[in-house]
């Protein structure tokens, strides 16, 4: 399986911090962990608070990563949106 990322809604008896430690802008609204791929070499978890637009950077990165992966290890499946 590759890396995941969860997110769950923020609960009142949750510890998080009042302003999201990534940005330190917004109210954290989720709290996100970032699960590295099986047998990957960076076997790290990630996880924290973080707020909506954070939240879908995040998302982004993993799009991101997964999309340099199929473009490395399987050329003729890009997406169709890819510039050649
Ligand atoms: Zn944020």
């Amino acid at each position: 399986m590759g890396e995941s990322i969860h997110f769950s809604a923020w609960q009142e008896d949750d510890p998080a911090p009042e302003i999201c430690p990534l940005c330190q802008e917004a109210s954290p609204i989720f709290k996100y962990q970032v699960v590295p791929a099986l047998g990957a070499d960076t076997a790290q978890d990630l996880q924290g608070y973080c707020c909506l637009r954070c939240g879908q950077q995040l998302l982004a990165t993993l799009e991101a990563v997964t999309l340099a992966r199929w473009a490395a290890q399987s050329p003729g499946l890009r997406p169709k949106k890819t510039p050649e």
